[in-house]
């Protein structure tokens, strides 16, 4: 990490002051730049560019539209820490209509809506949040008297790029579910003309937003996109080929009902329906939510119900199991949670990948060393 630190000591000073303002030390920015960078599969090199990325004063425009959905992929930014993701982003962009978060109402923020896309026209990014009905015309979701397919297809289509986060904006999510009565689809079905980036999960995983709009505003492009336009620094593994249960499940170590002795031993949780060994996302390697020990659904002890995948979340059945498309283990088996795994908990690891670096790929035992150099004495050498 020093080295890291020497790397990056031409970093402007202004921006040591910035982040102090915000409470967060210019050490743990640096650390999280490290791991942001390396999740988005940028070489080391770029840690700088990323950082002043995050503090350049150029905003970019952002228009924030949502339409059928439950407003948890914002809820979930807004909540998100480490160092508080919510205003790295935010400060990252100029959010000039989010229907959630404008103070303004009514006609005065539909024109506010209107005047940044004519302002920004062919420039800003377009986020969406929820899925678009399309039977009878669009008529289940009308906003301002208009509904939302006439929405999307107006600002989708003067946008210079369309991020659909969320599984239900991906790709119709919960709402889709059949009989899907509304015609729930996602915003690829409908945006054609333009690069669409779909983040999925219930709710999105705010660090992939970051990501996102990170590797766009530091590279000026889009980053790889995967067949189902997903970007593969987030999407391009299983959450099976990291999960702390792997070696359960290689060991034939399987919780069969929830509270039975395997399933209080942390054993895998396969037999209970997990969706792990068919899902794609980074949950497994990052973790969710910063919330501290368990932070995400398998940690916790449920189940992971595939909510990011099309074709498996909020289709298959919760206790049904589910396809193996990898049954070859790991090269580096990640650790056991809790005590068991020498130290460092599930929540250590939460903490040490959002603020030390454990991303795509690395395994629990990056999250050990991590963890170490955490309780290290805190130095802005
Ligand atoms: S089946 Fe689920 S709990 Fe078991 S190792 Fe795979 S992702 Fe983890």
């Amino acid at each position: 990490m020093g080295q890291l630190l020497t790397s990056t000591e031409s970093l402007d000073i202004s921006i040591s002051e910035e982040l102090e303002a915000q409470g967060v030390s210019r050490r743990n920015f640096l650390k999280f730049c490290t791991a942001i960078t390396a999740a988005m599969g940028l070489p080391a090199s770029m840690v700088a560019k990323v950082a002043e990325t995050i503090t350049s004063p150029t905003r970019t425009p952002v228009i924030w539209l949502h339409f059928q959905e439950c407003t948890g992929c914002t809820e979930s930014l807004l909540r998100a820490t480490h160092p508080t993701v919510e205003e790295l982003v935010l400060d990252m962009i100029s959010l000039d209509y989010s229907e959630t978060l404008c103070a303004a109402a009514g006609h005065q923020v539909e024109k506010s809506l209107n005047d940044s896309a004519t302002l920004n026209d062919g420039k800003y990014i377009l986020v969406v949040e929820g899925s678009i009905p399309v039977k009878e015309n669009g008529i289940y979701c009308k906003i301002a008297d208009r509904t939302a397919l006439d929405i999307l297809n107006d600002y989708g289509n003067r946008a210079a790029a369309v991020v659909a986060i969320g599984s239900c904006a991906s790709w119709g999510g919960v709402q889709s579910s059949s009989p899907n009565p509304t015609g729930a689809t996602g915003v690829h079905e409908i945006i054609t003309e333009k690069p669409v980036i779909n983040l999925p999960g219930c709710p999105a995983s705010p660090y992939n937003l970051l990501s996102t709009i990170l590797y766009y505003l530091t590279l000026g492009k889009l980053p790889q996109l995967d067949s189902k336009a997903r970007p593969k620094f987030a999407y391009g593994r299983l959450i099976h080929e990291h999960c702390e249960r792997r070696p359960h499940f290689d060991a034939g170590r399987f919780a069969l009902e929830f509270g039975d002795d395997g399933h209080r031993e942390g054993y895998c949780l396969y037999k209970l329906g997990c969706k792990g060994p068919e899902t794609y996302n980074n949950c497994s390697s990052i973790l969710y939510g910063d919330v501290g020990s368990g932070a995400w659904p398998v940690g916790t002890g449920h189940p992971c119900f595939g909510c990011s995948e099309e074709g498996v979340g909020f289709t298959k059945y919760i206790h049904e199991q589910s396809a193996v498309f990898t049954d070859t283990p790991p090269a580096s088996y990640a650790q056991i949670s809790g005590d068991k795994a020498g130290g460092i908990t599930i929540g250590g690891a939460a903490v040490a990948g959002a603020v030390g670096g454990v991303i795509v790929g690395a395994s629990a035992m990056a999250a050990k060393k991590m963890k170490a150099e955490e309780t290290a004495p805190e130095s802005d050498a």
